[in-house]
């Protein structure tokens, strides 16, 4: 092993991607990313080991990628929570999203990435993962404190499952806690259950899965009419 190897990811950064995960299991991680590849080590880039640090902080990786949409396209959760998160966590220096960069420095009001950085913009526009560049110092980067994801407002429900994990003719009953409501669904769509059906639905097949009313939101909705046992 080289004396090159040892690189690692800020340990605040290991933590978000702990914390988005605990947030929003089963998630795609496609765009996933920490250390640079080789395009990204050929320039500056946070992506990149800082070598030039000191002690215990040679080698830090100072930004991750967090994938947004999966293979499909589809959500794989709120990018804004996330995005709330960040701004209110003092680890964080800048954030990219959807071709707009956040910056501590001018009070993570949106700009746009293009107009920033327009070579970044041309290599990825950042709207399939989130980029998240931390504070080049070492409290930055040994805070494992959590990123506080369900305490932002409008985020109290955790998501239990991100995206019903449903195939083809695999039928599966959901539950939304915060309305109450049961859904059937499979990979081509959902429909409500009617509340006097949910016993027989659980007989046929199984206790619900919990899941946010957002998770759901992924799958089109078949009927808007309530389905019933026997259709
Ligand atoms: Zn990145």
């Amino acid at each position: 092993m080289s004396k090159f190897d040892d690189w690692f990811i800020a340990p605040s950064l290991r933590q978000l991607f702990k914390d988005v995960n605990a947030w929003a299991p089963g998630r795609s991680t496609r765009s996933d990313g920490g250390i640079g590849n080789k395009a990204h080590s050929a320039r500056l880039s946070d992506h990149n080991p800082d070598w030039l640090a000191k002690g215990r902080r040679r080698g830090v990786v100072r930004a991750i990628d967090i994938t947004v949409l999966d293979a499909k396209g589809r959500r794989q959760f709120d990018p804004d929570v996330v995005l709330r998160a960040l701004f209110k966590d003092r680890r964080v220096r800048y954030v990219i999203w959807d071709s707009g960069i956040y910056r501590r420095k001018n009070g993570f009001r949106r700009e746009s990435y293009a107009k920033v950085n327009p070579l970044g913009y041309l290599r990825n526009k950042h709207d399939h993962h989130i980029h998240v560049s931390i504070e080049q110092n070492e409290a930055a980067e040994f805070d494992t404190s959590s990123w506080g994801l369900l305490a932002v407002e409008g985020n109290t429900t955790p998501v239990v499952t991100v995206r019903p994990q449903v195939q083809e003719n695999d039928m599966k009953l959901f539950f939304v806690p915060t309305t109450k409501v049961h859904y059937v669904a499979d990979a081509s769509g959902k429909r409500r259950v009617r509340d006097s059906d949910v016993d027989e639905w659980k007989n046929a097949l199984g206790e619900p899965k919990v899941i946010s009313a957002t998770a759901l939101d992924i799958l089109p909705d078949l009927d808007r009419s309530p389905i019933n046992r026997a259709e």
